[in-house]
């Protein structure tokens, strides 16, 4: 299989192959099309797996650029992680003109405010920090077409449980949720359950 035959927008495919990509990795071969076909997904994949890429691919490909509203969240559990799926983000969305933003603690949250407020297409960050974005409204929630829980494993191990939950009752209720995991404890199936309708699973 290859990126050619997925129907990939052409300004996204010429950032994909200037990142250096030949072929997808075997997670993005299963789960870019139910992703951007806006099904609700759940993939348990390792890092080193290309799950950074798998979600910048999709989050790139579902965008409208013409709307200067954040239509993605991203959720991740440690600050390295967020920031990394932000640089993925604008590597592979190079031609696209995509405002992306990582919303993490330990960075400048004026910064944050007057970023967010610039107008941005994705946000990748932390649950903290970007719960704070939400209640200072700063970071609106009403365009979030779709939500993605990274190594949501890790987070509930990280205690951010509780901010997921709150983050979430503040998104549109028709959300498109794509969870990545490397493991599938009660916990995690819990998010599935409440989040997600009729999810696609896919076992890397
Ligand atoms: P990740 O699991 O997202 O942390 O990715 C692990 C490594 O695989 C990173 O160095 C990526 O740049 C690389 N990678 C991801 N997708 C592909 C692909 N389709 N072809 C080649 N390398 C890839």
């Amino acid at each position: 299989s290859s990126f050619d035959a997925m129907g990939l927008r052409e300004d996204l495919l010429r950032g994909i192959y200037q990142f250096g990509f030949e072929k997808p990795s075997a997670i993005q071969q299963r789960a870019i099309l139910p992703i951007v076909q806006g099904r609700d997904v759940i993939a348990q994949a390792q890092s080193g797996t290309g799950k950074t890429s798998l979600i910048a691919i999709t989050l790139c490909q579902m965008l409208d650029t013409t709307l200067r509203e954040v239509q993605a969240l991203v959720l991740s559990p440690t600050r390295e992680l967020a920031t990394q799926t932000t640089t993925n983000v604008l590597a592979i969305g190079d031609h696209m003109s995509v405002q992306a933003h990582c919303c993490i603690g330990g960075k400048s949250i004026g910064d944050d405010i007057r970023r967010l407020e610039a107008g941005v297409h994705i946000v990748s960050g932390t649950p903290g920090r970007v719960f704070d974005m939400i209640k200072r409204r700063s970071l609106r929630t009403r365009n979030i077409k779709t939500l993605v829980l990274d190594e949501a494993d890790e987070m509930l191990n990280k205690g951010f449980k509780e901010q997921i939950y709150d983050i979430y009752r503040y998104l549109p209720p028709e959300t498109q949720v794509v969870l990545v995991s490397a493991t599938l404890p009660h916990e995690v199936l819990e998010m599935t359950h409440k989040f997600m309708t009729d999810p696609v699973r896919i076992l890397v």
